[in-house]
């Protein structure tokens, strides 16, 4: 995903800056233009190869000077198209903490005949670059990868050792994932203090102004679960009492009636009291509601901003309704997945126990839809990488707001939760209002936002690589 961030806070932000316009290339561009190119140009669907643009990330990164041994081509065997490439630029200072740069390979599938370019060349048109990928998220993969040669390639040691992961299977939640996969069986090649992700950005106006700087910090945790109900069912001309459909659908309402328990991160906060400050009957009662999260009349006016709702408390919404076998029957069987949106620092069983108390119906039966994914933790606002992400923003796109949130969706940063490594979606490549095409049709990305993006990027991750 690549979530256009902060739509909570809506039209309060003030326009500042413009687009860039279209300018000569400098060689470091030039070179950084190749590694997008080559990437947009693997097609990493489902229906491509990770493993192919990985190994050809492999190749470059060995051909720029990398060892071997810093190299790794990690392919799990049951999964030979869903590969990963993990790199290490070894820091000066051995005692001193790794940065993790973090990326997807894998894209949304895209077909040439519902697509006006082909998906899979990189096309640059009208100010903008055309690919699958472009935004979500191969222009930042292509960033980290260039940054790495870079540092490399200046012969300037970082004081930090660099990791960087660009894995495959976020976009799909049934596939295999190489975030989770690594996390789990090879700890030892993405360990870090912190990670640089997706998931902040910036968002431009549909004038191409820059509107606002987003840092993603901590994100919500989807998952479904499959209520079932069954009867014995019989003829139509005998309705009995007890009748699979309606008590699935009383069980149903009863979701739908409870509202799980208000909570705040140190980041919401930061985002409502923001809010608050419209003083509209929505920024009245989030005022309300931080100071006294169990007053239920300022949750539900809170709650009529859907951009707050979904990040006030865990969510639970039916999503599939399906019973019945014939018209002229009774059901025999009624089921229903209600899609969560948990909290972090709940759990997964946990939600599940909550929609067992509040159905309250032992013949509603609640069973947890594999697969089970981590839930995240929400990452600390730790000065030493909001602090750069602040002072380097101001020298890179002066008089535009930064703005912590978290995620309503989800990211790989989720697989981090249980090692308790904090994911940061950085800012700095800024999208468009109408969401860039993303997952659907034409996937655009402005080439202001691509170059610009990149030189504040390489800035930052080398002000963390040498910090004490
Ligand atoms: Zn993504």
């Amino acid at each position: 995903m690549r979530t256009i961030v902060a739509g909570l806070i809506g039209s309060v932000v003030l326009a500042a800056g413009g687009a860039a316009s279209a300018q000569q290339l400098r060689p470091d561009q030039q070179a950084f233009r190749e590694i997008y190119e080559e990437l947009v140009e693997t097609n990493t669907a489902l229906s491509g190869s990770c493993t192919e643009a990985a190994a050809k990330i492999g190749a470059r990164l060995k051909a720029a000077g990398f060892p071997d041994a810093d190299v790794h081509l990690v392919i799990e065997p049951s999964y030979p198209k869903e590969g990963s490439i993990v790199a290490h630029l070894k820091g000066s200072d051995p005692k001193a903490q790794p940065i993790l740069l973090l990326g997807h390979l894998d894209v949304v599938e895209a077909r040439r005949e519902d697509w006006t370019r082909d998906p899979y060349t990189l096309i640059e048109e009208n100010g903008y670059f055309y690919g699958r990928g472009v935004a979500d998220m191969k222009a930042m993969d292509a960033v980290w990868i260039d940054t790495l040669i870079r540092i490399k390639q200046s012969g300037k040691t970082p004081r930090r050792t660099l990791k960087m992961a660009l894995t495959c299977g976020e976009e799909t939640a049934e596939a295999f994932n190489g975030a989770d996969w690594l996390v789990n069986n090879r700890p030892e090649l993405i360990q870090a203090e912190f990670g640089l992700n997706e998931g902040g950005g910036g968002r431009l106006s549909a004038d191409g102004k820059k509107q606002l700087l987003g840092i993603g910090v901590g994100e919500k945790t989807a998952q479904s679960y499959l209520l079932t109900v069954t009867n014995p069912g019989g003829h139509s001309s005998r309705p009995m009492p007890d009748n699979a459909i309606y008590r699935l659908a009383e069980g149903l309402l009863k979701i739908r009636a409870h509202i799980f328990p208000v909570r705040f991160t140190e980041t919401t906060k930061v985002g409502f009291e923001l809010r608050a400050r419209q003083g509209d009957p929505v920024g009245q009662a989030l005022a309300k509601l931080m100071a006294d999260p169990t007053d239920a009349a300022a949750e539900q006016a809170a709650a009529a901003d859907p951009n707050v709702n979904a990040i006030l408390h865990t969510n639970c919404v039916a999503t599939r309704l399906d019973a019945g076998h014939a018209s002229n029957a009774l059901p025999q069987r009624a089921t229903a997945i209600v899609n969560c949106r948990i909290f972090p620092g709940e759990t997964v069983e946990g939600t599940r126990e909550t929609l067992v108390k509040v159905v309250a119906d032992p013949q509603v039966k609640i069973e947890t839809i594999p697969p089970v994914r981590p839930v995240a933790t929400s990452p600390p606002l730790d000065p030493k990488i909001i602090g750069p992400m602040r002072t380097l923003a101001a020298k890179h796109f002066p008089g535009v707001p930064m703005l912590p949130s978290m995620l309503a969706g989800a990211t790989d940063g989720r697989y981090f939760g249980p090692v308790k490594m904090p994911i940061y979606g950085v800012p700095g490549v800024f999208g468009d209002p109408d969401g860039n095409g993303v997952h659907g049709l034409n996937e655009r990305l402005r080439v202001s936002s691509v170059y610009e993006g990149r030189d504040y990027l390489f800035e930052l991750v080398n002000v963390y690589a040498n910090a004490k």
